[in-house]
């Protein structure tokens, strides 16, 4: 349990760890409510801070890591959960942190309010992970929770979308207000739940190929696959026996297209 800690000085948020702490107990309690930790779960917090979230959490799970990179913040969160039993406190930048190592052996549900300016490469960083994450919660900017969950055809889909959508099932729960947030951000935020999947439902056979096919044409929005492709494929493309219009845009094609399009490609190249 909680012991009394003597009071701690006022901490100034720090704008080059994207320092936004929410306040909003409403916001706080439903992304707890959406997060449901039983009290077997390892649940992983990313930039604890002044702890909003953080409190709740340990009172739910049986086992809480938590990764902050502010050396201040770390100290404070130390100081207030030293009692403590099952939680652990990791120093660290989330984006250089080996989350297997974190999760030594144990299936992991991954939780944070974000950091926006980390947020992208933090997703990538994490689904290199994924076997070892059960589900993950996030804070992200609206805009970004808009890319993550956007289908084909959508101005939001690119990138992000089809890389996220090929390795986890994606739900946009919420938004949130500025006004939860102290200091208040300048944008719009939402919360997201992404469930890594088992079995992806498409099965890429190379995935570094689909990783440069997917960026490849999203680089240039307005060209067709066949001119984003030459690139890759030394001018050269052809795909017989395949209902992949190479003529298309990049963002009328769903994920599976990408799949078959990278699974084409892996063959002739
Ligand atoms: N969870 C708290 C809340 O909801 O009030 C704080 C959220 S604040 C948006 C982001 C937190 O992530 C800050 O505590 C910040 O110090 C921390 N942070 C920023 N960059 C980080 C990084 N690369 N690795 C770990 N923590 C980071």
């Amino acid at each position: 349990m909680k012991t009394t800690t003597p009071e701690q000085p006022r901490h100034r948020a720090r704008k080059r760890f994207g320092q936004n702490f929410l306040v909003d107990t409403h916001v706080i309690n439903n992304i707890v409510a959406a997060i449901n930790v039983k009290p077997d779960d390892h649940v992983v917090e990313i930039g604890p801070g002044l702890g909003a979230l953080t409190d709740a959490l340990i009172k739910a799970g049986r086992h809480l890591s938590v990764i902050e990179i502010d050396r201040d913040l770390a100290q404070r969160l130390n100081q207030r959960y030293a009692s403590e039993k099952h939680f652990s406190l990791h120093r660290s930048d989330a984006l250089k942190t080996d989350f297997a190592e974190i999760a030594s052996g144990q299936t992991m549900r991954i939780v944070g309010n974000l950091p926006y300016n980390i947020s992208t490469p933090l997703l990538f960083h994490l689904l290199r992970y994924r076997t070892s994450i059960s589900d993950m919660y996030f804070m992200l900017q609206k805009e970004v929770v808009d890319r993550l969950a956007a289908p084909p055809g959508n101005k939001n889909y690119g990138r992000l979308s089809v890389m996220m959508q090929y390795h986890c099932q994606i739900q946009a729960l919420f938004t949130v207000p500025p006004t939860a947030f102290n200091p208040a951000p300048k944008v719009t935020s939402a919360v997201v739940r992404l469930i890594p999947h088992i079995d992806p439902p498409h099965r890429v056979i190379d995935m570094q190929l689909f990783e440069r096919v997917v960026k490849t044409c999203f680089q240039q929005r307005r060209k067709t696959l066949r001119n984003s492709l030459k690139v890759l494929t030394d001018g050269m493309i052809e795909l017989p026996d395949s209902d992949i219009d190479l003529g298309a845009r990049p963002e009328t094609l769903s994920v599976a297209e990408f799949v078959a399009l990278s699974n084409l490609l892996s063959k002739t190249m």
